[in-house]
């Protein structure tokens, strides 16, 4: 049986992971690990603490589809509007750049149900808390260390990380990588930013006429997201919660500074911008070192040494910009 692992459970790995599924006609055993304790990688969903029902996205805000890729990624656009994954934003983003032509789209049950329903389909076995440190080759099967627990063999690995996490693996990788790999991926530079979630009691009502806003006069503030409006979902059941990502260069800034005290001056900043507001009943403060790169990278699929050869698949989100894959 052809054993696969894909790292990175964001939707590179979890879209891999089923079209992997898909396509792979014979015996296949297909295992996941992510780092992180759930799915989504920078399409987090957050969940207030108090209320698990009350949720923020606090990475990816949209999807946005131009004519190009609504009609060559249709099938992926369909299955996922189908099965209600997505819908069409409709609520009103201030300040959003919208081209002619182009449709965005909103995940209901917040963004990382798109890599949820990939992960479901896939029928991989997920594993969290998993961070891989090392890959070696041994006689011809890759063998991947992670921080806790025995290494394990695979046939192949697909690495999905941002690049800057991938050139920090250790072991048989380090020299299996050419130069020309390495400098093609030590080249992808990525903004750094911050977002904040805040979750608020059931009934309270923020009174602005926009679902989210893009804001150009703040140093530290760069957008704000009444986030269960911007996904159309409103309940008795659960209160509002609000996203803020802060501007590029207040990220760059703060990034080594403690979580608490940037916490402060983004609630500091968000009072100038919306006065007034009442205490949420939980917060969470989430550190972007690798946000979203700054050009266009050319994905890479470097075939290192492999037992089969997989078809490749084009990406149905050709918007993702920073979509890393490598694959050993
Ligand atoms: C603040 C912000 C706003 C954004 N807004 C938008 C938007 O509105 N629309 C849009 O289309 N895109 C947006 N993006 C970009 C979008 O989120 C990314 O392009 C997309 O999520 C990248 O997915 P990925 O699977 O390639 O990488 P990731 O989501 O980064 O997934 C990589 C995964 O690898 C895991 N990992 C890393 N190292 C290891 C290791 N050693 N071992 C195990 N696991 C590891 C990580 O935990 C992570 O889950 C935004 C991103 C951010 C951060």
């Amino acid at each position: 049986m052809l054993r696969v692992l894909v790292v990175g459970a964001g939707l590179t790995g979890s879209l891999c992971a089923a079209l992997l599924r898909r396509t792979v006609a014979g015996p296949l055993h297909l295992a996941l690990w992510d780092k992180a304790g759930d799915a989504g990688g920078r399409m987090i969903t957050a969940n207030s603490p108090q209320n698990p029902r009350c949720t923020a996205d606090l990475g990816a805000q949209y999807i946005t589809c131009t004519p190009h890729y609504a009609e060559k990624h249709r099938e992926f656009y369909e299955e996922l509007l189908a099965h209600g994954v997505l819908v069409p934003l409709t609520s009103p983003i201030e300040g959003m750049m919208v081209k002619e032509g182009d449709c965005n789209f909103v995940a209901p049950q917040g963004i990382s149900s798109i890599i949820k329903h990939y992960l479901k389909e896939s029928g991989a076995e997920v594993f969290f808390k998993q961070r891989v440190t090392q890959i070696n080759l041994r006689n011809n099967v890759w063998e991947v260390s992670k921080e806790t627990g025995s290494p394990e063999q695979f046939d192949l690995v697909i690495l999905t990380m941002p690049a800057p996490q991938i050139l920090e693996l250790q072991g048989d990788i380090v020299n299996l990588i050419t130069e020309c790999q390495r400098q093609q991926l030590a080249s992808v530079s990525y903004s750094s930013r911050y977002a904040l979630g805040l979750f608020y009691e059931v009934g309270m009502k923020i009174d602005v006429p926009w679902a989210g806003r893009y804001i150009t006069s703040n140093p530290c503030v760069r957008f704000i997201s009444i986030d269960n409006q911007k996904r159309s979902i409103e309940s008795s059941e659960f209160g509002p919660s609000l996203v803020i990502h802060t501007t590029v260069p207040f990220g760059v800034t703060h990034m080594e500074h403690r979580e608490e005290d940037v916490q402060q001056i983004i609630s500091q900043q968000l009072e100038t911008i919306l006065p007034g507001l009442p205490q949420p009943v939980a917060t969470k403060c989430q550190k972007w070192r690798y946000s979203q790169a700054h050009f266009h990278l050319q994905r890479m699929f470097t075939c290192l040494s492999h037992k089969e050869r997989l078809q490749h698949h084009q990406f149905p989100f050709r918007n993702q910009r920073d979509q890393c894959l490598l694959r050993l």
